[in-house]
């Protein structure tokens, strides 16, 4: 079986299935073949839109750089972190991994529950020690109203 695709004389474009390119021609020539659409019997073949065979394999030039590996992509907190980073100098970003360090190994992560940890702490409802984690601006607002001690630092991401 061979499919043609075909243009009746109205400019009507569709596929029809052929034993072999001998029956299509054969059909042409009695004009047997009608149009999908309007019934026209003069129909020819149209020029076949590409198609991914086997030997005509499409192949499509690009440099390495264009085609990066796909990556994880970032919270835009995430991306705004790095950005930052990027353009710290050397020495900041260090001092700043440093600290990152030092928090990770004494303090205790508690993750985004940080204002509700830090309140309990604060209020003795939780065990006094040093946590850290992520909060809002909003939240770290009320911590400060609420005369909770804490301290910021931008958490930039290890790693070049
Ligand atoms: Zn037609």
């Amino acid at each position: 079986m061979i499919i043609y695709r075909l243009r009746c004389s109205n400019g009507h474009e569709f596929e029809s299935w052929f034993k072999d390119s001998k029956t299509y021609e054969r059909q042409e020539k009695k004009s047997v073949i009608g149009c999908a659409v309007c019934g026209d019997s003069k129909v020819k073949r149209a020029i076949m839109s590409p198609r991914i065979g086997k030997k005509g394999k499409i192949e499509v030039e690009m440099p390495a750089e264009a085609a990066p590996a796909p990556a994880p992509v970032p919270t835009p907190a995430q991306q705004s972190m790095a950005a930052l980073a990027r353009r710290m100098p050397k020495e900041l970003r260090e001092a700043l991994l440093k600290v990152r360090a030092e928090v990770e190994k004494n303090c205790e992560h508690v993750g985004d529950k940080f204002a509700e940890e830090a309140r309990k702490i604060h209020y003795g409802e939780s065990d006094k020690r040093g946590i850290y984690g992520e909060t809002t601006d909003e939240e770290a607002e009320a911590l400060a109203e609420e005369g909770i001690e804490f301290g910021r630092l931008p958490w930039i991401p290890r790693g070049n």
